[in-house]
């Protein structure tokens, strides 16, 4: 139901693997404005020039990995709000820490297995709310 309350959220991933991509756009196209970059430099210039509602950051990226991504966003005061979700295949012990520690304001393991984590994650820092809304 589009109805007269909010916007629709815009939802950056920065995310080098197309297959991981799709599947993250096939989650979360349904509530949010989905814009994908394979890279960290074309995303950092996007953010800036339309900073969207939440960043979902693949930390393993060729070329600027994901942590320095992370640290320019937090380094630009335009920007330095927008939550930040990790990511990762590192699905170790510990990790969830570490992500936490270095700024992220969440974690998410892949592969993704149930999509409800990542649904779950994006809705609670957007909004504190499961989303409502359809995008489509
Ligand atoms: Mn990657």
């Amino acid at each position: 139901m589009l109805g007269d309350e909010e916007p629709v959220k815009r939802v950056v991933v920065i995310e080098d693997n197309p297959d991981n991509r799709l599947l993250v756009d096939a989650i979360l196209s349904e509530h949010y404005v989905i814009e994908e970059y394979e890279n960290g430099l074309d995303a950092l210039a996007g953010i800036e020039a339309s900073p969207p509602d939440l960043v979902l950051l693949d930390v393993s990226l060729p070329e600027m990995d994901g942590i320095e991504v992370l640290r320019r966003l937090r380094d630009d005061e335009r920007v330095c709000h927008i939550p930040v979700v990790a990511l990762t295949a590192h699905a170790m012990r510990g990790d969830r820490e570490r992500f936490l520690s270095e700024g992220f304001d969440d974690y998410v393991a892949k592969p993704i297995v149930d999509e409800d984590v990542l649904v779950s994650a994006v809705a609670r820092l957007l909004d504190g709310r499961q989303p409502a809304a359809s995008a489509r």
